[in-house]
């Protein structure tokens, strides 16, 4: 480490800007992803580093540095200021990004710079003429964390769930305790002991139990010895929504321990308040949505996914990572256990258990004695007269319910009033003029919205195409069946909750608590209510209609629907009344409902597995696509066309597969056309070689198309 005042040291710099890209001036190292700037004076590696670039000036990362650069001295800039506000950031970090970097296909400093703060990485905020760069918001944040720290182990706050929550650890089941103790004993040695042999990094553990069963007490056991070895646990949970139980929970079990929460919902000051707790090691439990998987944690002992198989965990912009699997990664690269809940396993972590990569912990029952599994009804809706949408079975049910002054949940995963507005006269449609989407009818604002781009319009007093006043709402949406709802059961309190009704920050926790407190008769709501709620006095769920997915071009389609009804089914009969589910469906023979109806998951997977097999779909084959964007759809297709060229000399060994270019599903978004090509290869190994050569060859083109690549796509 070359401290010296008196000779110039060059640093190479990670910066938020792809591989070969290059601003006017400046000139990228040889392996084209680190920049080289001098600096006269103490800098280490992991420091942040403000530099010139092109006439910006940024926030980087010192990666490396050295005494020569390849560069011409005249071309070198210096670098504006080394930053030491925080402390370095660790190797084992470097690694893990490095890892990301590799794999996603990007620069390092596409995923370094990113994966920290948002105040940590505005150049802006720093003043650059006193004899020590400053920020005013990292002296607040520096407060902030004093604060924290002097006050972090409260008691729980009060809140009506709170009564509810099981604060004392219970007795566990022998499932549980058999899945606990596996857990523990691939923990590595507490913080500061020595090991005394060689460690094998423990395979990832894939906790398969059904709804209610008891995995998050599971969870806790385990985070409990973490904790008292004195490593940290990193907690990730799918929805910001379910952050603040858990962490009610947390607080309540380990009022010890220093608990932080990672999510989007929270300021930019609070974030980089939590982000260096972890970093610092003073955070004991962080717990977090998706981005939070990328927080250095110095003393990391324990990673735990959530509803692993849950698609929120896949980022879709920017760097399109899956949280799950860089969790996976990272337990791999520390040595550290990793433990992956679920009821409905992704596909692709139940053929990893099947190829012997993970293993499996079961807990086949409900840990209440009295809970049982509900039952579920498939409702033909073929033969019988439907109301807004409603058989009569349905709405029996919920009379039935209301009697009984029980709760009951009716599901429907779709916001808004209705899905489209159309004319009865000419067949227009309230199409979106930036989108290839139907803008969705909202009552409660008297708007049209597109739930791609955000669009807004006013609701059309007539048809645009031919004057027809008499426009009509087509299908429903949950604010049109809490209409109805309200219209037959005058007397319910109804409750809705979807994005649209929880807005505003901390409604959805309000609405949640008031439900739990029996305030609430019938609760409506999309997938955000489907997600581990735990709601004691609910014995009924409705399903309005499951069908839309059932025939889906998206081959997960079927896994997503089967974990989503599986899911909102476990909602009902947690307590010790049984539970009820009825799905309406036109298709009551179909093999997916078979498997539901019976919880039997594990008959679900295994033929879609098979089906995979046999289609040489993932997990079965490894994807990446590359997606193009442009004015017109023909830019974007040609350039696909001409990506699918470029490729042709780099896979002349086989073994991957490049299809033709196509419209995306949604082609046209925000008044741009898209387009996309999947590539397919037998091996992972095959596509990790090909993908960084041809996307070198595509940055030379040079077009004006913008374009990406996902490696492990996803629908969207
Ligand atoms: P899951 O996460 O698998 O859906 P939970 O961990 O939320 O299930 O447990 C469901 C319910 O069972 C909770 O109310 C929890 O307190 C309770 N529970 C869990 N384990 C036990 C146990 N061993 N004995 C009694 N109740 C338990
Ligand atoms: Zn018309
Ligand atoms: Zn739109």
């Amino acid at each position: 480490m070359n401290t010296s005042l008196h000779r110039t040291t060059i640093l190479r710099v990670a910066l938020d800007v792809p591989s070969a890209i290059s601003a006017r001036g400046e000139v990228t190292s040889p392996n084209h992803t680190l920049f080289d700037y001098t600096w006269h004076g103490a800098a280490e590696v992991g420091q942040r580093v403000i530099v010139p670039w092109g006439r910006q000036t940024v926030m980087g990362l010192i990666v490396e540095h050295s005494d020569h650069s390849a560069l011409e001295p005249a071309r070198l800039r210096e670098a504006l200021a080394v930053l030491k506000d925080v402390e370095p950031l660790p190797s084992r970090w470097f690694e893990l990004i490095g890892f990301a970097a590799r794999y996603y296909q990007r620069s390092f400093g596409e995923v370094a710079l990113p994966a920290l703060p948002a105040l940590l990485r505005k150049a802006g905020a720093y003043q650059l003429n006193g004899p020590v760069p400053n920020s005013r918001g990292m002296v607040a944040i520096e407060k902030k964390l004093a604060r924290w720290l002097s006050s972090a182990a409260k008691p729980p706050p009060s809140s009506p769930t709170t009564v509810l929550m099981p604060t004392e650890a219970r007795e566990l089941s022998e499932e549980q305790k058999h899945a606990v103790a596996a857990i523990c004993a691939s923990l590595a040695p507490a913080i500061g002991a020595s090991a005394i042999a060689p460690r094998e990094t423990p395979k990832p553990w894939l906790l398969f139990g059904i709804t209610g069963s008891g995995k998050t007490e599971v969870y806790l056991h385990a985070i409990r010895v973490a904790l008292n070895q004195g490593q940290q646990v990193l907690v990730l949970v799918p929805e910001i929504n379910l952050t603040p139980q858990l962490e009610r929970l947390f607080r309540a079990r380990f009022p010890h321990a220093r608990l932080s929460t990672l999510h989007s919902g929270m300021a930019d000051g609070e974030r980089a308040m939590h982000w260096l707790a972890a970093h610092r090691g003073q955070a004991d439990l962080l717990l977090g949505t998706r981005m939070a998987v990328l927080t250095p944690l110095p003393r990391i002992g324990l990673i735990i996914v959530d509803e692993e198989h849950d698609p929120s965990f896949k980022q879709q912009e920017g760097l399109r990572y899956s949280a799950r699997d860089l969790a996976v990664m990272r337990s791999q690269q520390e040595g550290v256990p990793v433990v992956l809940g679920s009821a409905t396993p992704s596909c692709e972590s139940w053929s990893q258990v099947q190829r012997g990569r993970y293993t499996k912990l079961t807990l086949t029952t409900r840990a209440v004695q009295q809970a049982s599994l509900p039952e579920i009804r498939l409702i033909d809706v073929r033969r019988k007269p439907m109301l807004h949408g409603f058989t009569e079975d349905l709405r029996e049910a919920l009379d039935q319910r209301l009697q009984r002054e029980e709760q009951s949940l009716v599901f429907l995963n779709r916001r808004g009033y209705a899905p489209v507005l159309c004319c009865s006269a000419c067949g227009w449609i309230s199409d979106c003029r930036r989108c290839s989407a139907h803008m969705v009818y909202h009552k409660s604002d008297r708007q049209l919205h597109c739930h791609h781009c955000g669009l807004q319009a006013p609701i059309n007093r007539a048809c645009p195409d031919c004057g027809n006043t008499d426009l009509a709402p087509l299908g429903r949406g949950t604010q049109r069946v809490e209409e109805a709802l309200l219209e037959w059961f005058p007397q319910a309190r109804i409750a809705r909750i979807d994005r649209d009704s929880t807005r505003r920050k901390g409604t959805a926790e309000g609405m949640f608590a008031a439900v739990h407190g029996g305030a609430v008769d019938i609760l409506v709501g999309t997938q955000m209510v489907a997600k581990g709620h735990d709601f004691q006095n609910l014995t009924l769920v409705c399903i309005v209609d499951a069908d839309g997915a059932l025939f889906s071009q998206d081959f997960r389609a079927p896994e997503r629907l089967f974990a989503n009804l599986m899911q909102v089914a476990g909602r009902a009969g947690r307590a010790d009344k049984p539970g009820e589910v009825l799905i309406q469906t036109r298709f009551t023979t179909h093999p997916l409902f078979a498997a539901l109806t019976d919880h039997d998951y594990v008959r679900f997977a295994d033929a879609q597995l098979a089906e995979r097999h046999e289609a040489g779909l993932p997990p079965y084959s490894f994807q990446a696509m590359l997606r193009a964007e442009a004015r017109t759809l023909d830019a974007a297709l040609k350039f696909l066309a001409t990506a699918r060229e470029q490729a042709g000399p780099l896979i002349d060994e086989g073994g991957i597969t490049l299809y033709d270019p196509v419209p995306m599903p949604l082609m046209r978004l925000a008044n741009l056309e898209r387009a996309q090509l999947l590539i397919e290869a037998a091996a992972r190994p095959l596509l990790q070689s090909f993908l960084p050569a041809w996307i070198s060859a595509l940055q030379a083109l040079r077009t004006g198309v913008r374009w990406h690549v996902e490696v492990d796509p996803v629908e969207i």
